[in-house]
């Protein structure tokens, strides 16, 4: 997986608007918020920013 740090950025997590952290080994992004903490997967280098689609850590 290949996230641009000019894309992460500006992506924000869809539930609580913290930061977002790559997981490039595992093809994720995690929310940096200790009381959220949801992960998102990233499909064809397309990070998939939807709630429903979240995994909790
Ligand atoms: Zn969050």
């Amino acid at each position: 997986m290949k996230i641009d740090d000019w894309l992460l950025d500006i992506l924000a997590c869809p539930a609580c608007k913290a930061p977002l952290r790559a997981d490039t080994d595992a093809d994720e992004l995690a929310c940096t918020s200790d009381t959220c903490g949801l992960i998102y997967p990233v499909r064809d280098d397309i990070p998939v920013l939807l709630v429903d689609e979240a995994r909790k850590a």
